[in-house]
Formats: C-alpha cells, sequence, structure tokens
C-alpha cells in the first residue's frame, strides 16, 4: 500500500509492535537525514523493547554527532537477524545500502521516504515528497508511540535541519517549523548539530573546494556553474568522497547562477554528479542519466570517461536553462 495517510502510519506502527529484530538501513552514501532517520528509528524501536540493528554505508565523520551510534551494526562478515527490514530515505531498490541481502531474505519489508522520484518497492510504504525530510515522517510515526528524548530529538533534528539546508528551502513548511520546535523542547544541543553538520569542514574538504573552484566553468554568463574534481586531484590531496560534500551547493549560491553541477570522478570510468537548482527540474535531469532525488537537488552516477561525463552533463544542464 502506497500512501500518505494516517491509515498507511497505523499499518506501519503496528509492524513496530508486533515484531522484534529490525534491521534499519537507508541509501549509500548516507547523509545526515538517512543516518538521523535510521538512527532515531533504532533508538525508539528501543524504547519500545525490541531488537534493532542499523545497518549503514559509510559516512562522514560529522555525522559522529549524531546519538545511537551503539546500534550501527559493525560486524562486516556476519548478518544480523532479521524479521523486519526498514530501509529509509531511499528512493529506489538500487539505493538501498544492502551488503548482506537482507531486503530479499526479510519477511516484512518497510519503507519510509520523501524523495520525489521514489519508486515503490516495498510491502509497507510510507511516502510523502512534501516533507521536508525522511526525519520528518521518522517523527509523525513515532510521536504518538513513544515519550521522545533528547538523544531521538538530536536524531530528529539532524535530518530536519540538513535536507531543508538550515531551515531555508521551501520543504520547510510551518509544520517543519512546528516539529523543529518540538525537539528543542528535549533540551538538544541544537546549535552543537548545526556547526556540526553545517558549517565546520576539515582540512581535506578545504582543499577539495579549492580544487573545484580552481575547475570551475560559469557559461550562459554565469546562469550555469559546473565544476569537476579527477580521481588524481583527490588522490593528490587525500579525499574521501564525503569531502565533496557541499561543493554543489556552494557553486549554486553563486550570484545569477540558476543551475549547478559538481562532477567528482569516483575512478576512471565512473564520475558522481550532483546538480542544485533554483528552478528548473534536476531530479528529471538525474533520471535521465538513471538517477533521481528532489526538483532543487537531485544525483546521479555516470558510467564514462570523466571528460565525456562532463560534456554530457552541460549539455543537459545548458539545454534545461534554454527551455525554462
Ligand atoms: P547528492 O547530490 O548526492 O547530495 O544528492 C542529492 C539528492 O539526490 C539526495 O536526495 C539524494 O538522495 C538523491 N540522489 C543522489 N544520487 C542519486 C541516485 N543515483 N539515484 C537516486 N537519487 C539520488
Ligand atoms: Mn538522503
Ligand atoms: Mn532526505
Amino acid at each position: 500500500m502506497i500512501m500518505n495517510n494516517d491509515a498507511v502510519l497505523d499499518e506501519v506502527r503496528r509492524v513496530l509492535l508486533e515484531n522484534d529484530d529490525f534491521v534499519i538501513t537507508a541509501h549509500v552514501n548516507p547523509d545526515s537525514d538517512a543516518v538521523g532517520s535510521c538512527l532515531a528509528m533504532g533508538l525508539s524501536l528501543k524504547k519500545l523493547g525490541t531488537r534493532v540493528n542499523v545497518v549503514l554505508d559509510k559516512f562522514h565523520d560529522k555525522n559522529s554527532i549524531i546519538p545511537g551510534q551503539e546500534l550501527i551494526w559493525r560486524d562486516e562478515a556476519a548478518a544480523p537477524a532479521v524479521s523486519v527490514f526498514m530501509a529509509l530515505d531511499c528512493a529506489t531498490p538500487e539505493r538501498v545500502f544492502d551488503p548482506f541481502g537482507l531486503m530479499k531474505l526479510a519477511p516484512v519489508t518497510v519503507c519510509i521516504d520523501h524523495h520525489i522520484s521514489h519508486d515503490p518497492f516495498a510491502g509497507h510504504v510510507y511516502l510523502d515528497s512534501c516533507a521536508s525530510s525522511t526525519c520528518e515522517l521518522i517523527y509523525r510515526l513515532v510521536s504518538p508511540m513513544i515519550e521522545l528524548d533528547s538523544d531521538i530529538g538530536s536524531a530528529l533534528y539532524a535530518g530536519l535541519l540538513t535536507d531543508t539546508g538550515g531551515f531555508r528551502h521551501s520543504c520547510a513548511g510551518p509544520e517543519t517549523m512546528r516539529i523543529a520546535s518540538e525537539l528543542i523542547k528535549l533540551n538538544i544541543p541544537f546549535t552543537d548539530i548545526y556547526n556540526e553538520l553545517l558549517e565546520r569542514h576539515s582540512l581535506a574538504e578545504t582543499h577539495v573546494m579549492r580544487a573545484a573552484l580552481k575547475n570551475l566553468d560559469l557559461p550562459r554568463n554565469g546562469r550555469a556553474a559546473f565544476s569537476f574534481i579527477s580521481s588524481e586531484e583527490m588522490a593528490d590531496i587525500g579525499a574521501e568522497a564525503t569531502d565533496t560534500d557541499g561543493i554543489s551547493e556552494y557553486l549554486l549560491n553563486i550570484r545569477g547562477v540558476e543551475v549547478s553541477a559538481f562532477l567528482y570522478e569516483r575512478f576512471k570510468g565512473e564520475v558522481k554528479a550532483s546538480m542544485r537548482s533554483l528552478t528548473a527540474n534536476v531530479s528529471e535531469m538525474a533520471k535521465a542519466f538513471g538517477g533521481g532525488g528532489h526538483k532543487h537537488a537531485a544525483g546521479c552516477t555516470i558510467r564514462a570517461p570523466l571528460t565525456e561525463a562532463y560534456a554530457e552533463m552541460s549539455r543537459a544542464v545548458l539545454s534545461a536553462i534554454e527551455t525554462a
């Protein structure tokens, strides 16, 4: 059943109350909404007295400020027991981080998501593409079931804060602000969460930004901003994938820019693209490359040499600008 209505929420609540051995995961390369929603869900299930493990792909160090890290499964050789498999913040089954292949084994599967490009793939699907974040949906789900505490509040706040770009984006409506206010009442360290997740950057990130700005191109009189970083540049800096976070946003923030695209060469023949826009639908653009996301923030993987991927992506973005 796929609906963002109360009946589906109740159905998912019954799943939470009637089962044990939950495995919770999110999309590969998880952002703070993915980590926050999984850990908030895990901590909530703990409060309900359930066995729960959170299986997460490698994430940026800054997310270690999110409480509930003790729930993360650390054994790479053996899989946790599973009765219910929950995939959070995942638009498609290909995006689900599932190193043990548990989604197929689990008797019950649940998906909770807010991506406009969502392609339903679980037994129980709670989807609301108007929600600010998956954390907002987890709040809706668990707040009538348990007493929220500061740890769960901090984890939820992490997703609300970051997926709205610091409560700026259009997806941050009155309901998002009301929930944030409820979470702040739990005495969460909201200043530290903001600084750690949105402001502070490492030296490696600073060097990646320098390389990205060196490779900056501003075609169409600066209506588009493109940049890239090659695998050689990444190796020279000693940077990791997560050190490229935030560059596409930075490029979009250049005055006059309407769409930005940042390409990072994972290795020869595989390029990750991040697109951001003020108006154009970059989710559609990313879908054309087999990716997806939201109207104003999307991503995809292009299997081609960097120069070719760059040419294809800039062609797609520029033609979207022409027709906008
Ligand atoms: P990113 O550019 O990686 O920060 O991603 C921006 C948005 O697009 C996020 O909501 C991602 O979940 C989504 N996204 C990124 N890459 C993909 C992909 N390959 N397929 C579907 N959605 C994606
Ligand atoms: Mn996400
Ligand atoms: Mn999200």
